[in-house]
């Protein structure tokens, strides 16, 4: 490939023959990013989303004849398509205006779609070419770095069955007498030994009765249930370490009957129990604020509470701006990564009265993308209401971060941010971050932003906002616990 384009002339090389076959995987998961639009070709190349012959559903033959470049239609930084081509393709216009031009004229640059930054890493074509692992709900809670890796190896092994038990050498040919070793009676299998046996019933009868709760042994896995309730850290580790630890230690009687000839009783092995838990629960960091039938778990393990520091009370104020200026709060949301994504501002004079807000609905999209699409519209806004004195203020540190290093902004976003930044350069414009608790009302407006569509201007101070408005124009601190 050279100049973004596939050479079409043999050229010797060992490395290139390995990774020819992968070509189509390169073009079909890139886009351009437009700059000057001189090496986009506008109809075949993906920069709009899909290329403009597929979602115009242009016939494959004319395809070749198609040679117009982007920069072609672009006029004083405006789409000048001819009306011969917008009464042919209706649908031409709104795709067009979803992409903006940016006024710095850059070089158009070819992205990867499937990182931020537009670049095809190392290890973006690995996360590309990964296969799909496997969601295994117990992989979680058995690795973790408060219990011995010993103890999780051999947990790994009772969850995937690979334990040398009677029933697994007789299927692979090694013909005994079955007998379990902890009760005599029966033969043995994982699931007895762990599940059904009156050794290790025993056993998980005293475990329920010191959490109080009931523990459904019907199979290994579903005993890890009771580990996913809603346990404070500490206590959850706790939980966790007991589960485990039972399963080790059934392991190691029925061990000790089989190879040393010892036969251990439930009690004593409750015992080994306890201290190996209790090690666990007090070496582990991990700290909370426990409830009463957490302390009593806690105890029967002998494991000291440990309590969080106490938390530093931090008051927040939202400050007018000076004379002159207005300032817009904005903040932005996404219910999941990614999920429905909604983003708003407000924008109060050095009275603190509200001049306008906005809400806006963004669709599927992450966290990032809506706290800047919410900064770029509140610049965008403030420039065509000509408020040139601007105050900008976010409680996401990434966006300040942003107006020093353009880089964490992703590449789809990239031209309008840049172009943001261009109308700042023409403004007074200063960007500061406050806490969470002093942005109240830009998260009520991305609050309301998911039930609007598309964008939404507020001329009076919406009725979910009042509260938090009029505390903000009382100059009423807000209060942050950390
Ligand atoms: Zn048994």
């Amino acid at each position: 490939m050279r100049s973004y384009g596939i050479i079409d002339y043999h050229i010797s090389s060992s490395i290139w023959s390995g990774i020819k076959r992968h070509i189509s995987n390169v073009t079909n998961n890139t886009c351009w990013q437009l700059g000057k639009g001189d090496q986009i070709n506008f109809w075949t190349d993906s920069w709009v989303g899909d290329p403009l012959v597929d979602l115009l559903n242009i016939p494959r033959h004319s395809h070749a004849l198609l040679q117009a470049k982007a920069a072609h239609f672009i006029v004083n930084d405006h789409w000048l398509i001819p009306h011969s081509i917008t009464s042919i393709y209706p649908n031409l216009v709104p795709l067009l205006n979803s992409v903006t031009i940016p006024i710095t004229k850059a070089n158009d640059e070819l992205r990867w779609i499937h990182s931020d930054s537009g670049v095809l890493s190392f290890k973006d074509a690995y996360l590309f070419h990964r296969p799909i692992g496997q969601h295994i709900p117990w992989a979680k809670i058995i690795w973790c770095e408060d219990i011995p890796p010993s103890k999780s190896c051999l947990m790994w092994r009772i969850m995937h069955n690979r334990l040398p038990t009677d029933d697994l050498l007789c299927h692979r040919g090694c013909y005994i007498v079955s007998k379990c070793d902890l009760c005599g009676k029966e033969a043995e299998t994982i699931h007895h030994i762990f599940c059904d046996c009156s050794f290790s019933k025993a056993i998980w009868h005293w475990f329920a009765s010191v959490i109080s709760l009931r523990i459904d042994t019907s199979t290994v896995s579903s005993i890890f249930d009771i580990c996913n309730k809603n346990w404070n850290s500490q206590c959850k580790i706790v939980v966790i370490a007991a589960v485990i630890n039972i399963f080790t230690i059934i392991w190691w009687c029925r061990n000790q009957h089989r190879f040393e000839g010892k036969s251990i009783h439930w009690r004593s092995a409750i015992n080994t129990i306890i201290s190996n838990v209790s090690l666990s629960g007090n070496l582990s960091k991990k700290s909370s604020f426990v409830s009463m039938q957490e302390f009593v778990i806690l105890k029967a393990f002998n494991v000291n509470v440990h309590h969080p520091n106490a938390p530093v009370i931090k008051e927040v104020w939202w400050h007018p701006p000076l004379y002159n200026w207005v300032k817009c709060n904005t903040d932005g949301s996404a219910l999941g990564n990614p999920g429905i994504a909604s983003c708003g501002g407000l924008f109060r004079d050095y009275t603190a009265t509200f001049l306008g807000g906005f809400s806006i609905n963004i669709g599927n999209s992450y966290a990032l993308h809506a706290e800047l699409i919410g900064v770029m519209n509140a610049i965008e806004v403030a420039h065509s209401k000509g408020w040139n004195y601007l105050w900008l203020e976010s409680d996401s540190q990434l966006v300040n971060l942003a107006f020093k290093s353009s880089l964490i902004v992703p590449w789809k976003l990239r031209n309008r941010w840049f172009n943001c930044l261009e109308l700042t350069k023409t403004m007074h414009f200063r960007v500061t971050h406050i806490y969470r608790e002093g942005n109240c009302c830009a998260d009520k407006m991305v609050a309301l932003g998911i039930n609007v569509d598309g964008f939404y201007w507020w001329d009076n101070v919406p009725p979910s906002v009042q509260g938090d408005y009029i505390s903000n124009l009382m100059g009423l601190p807000s209060f942050r616990f950390h």
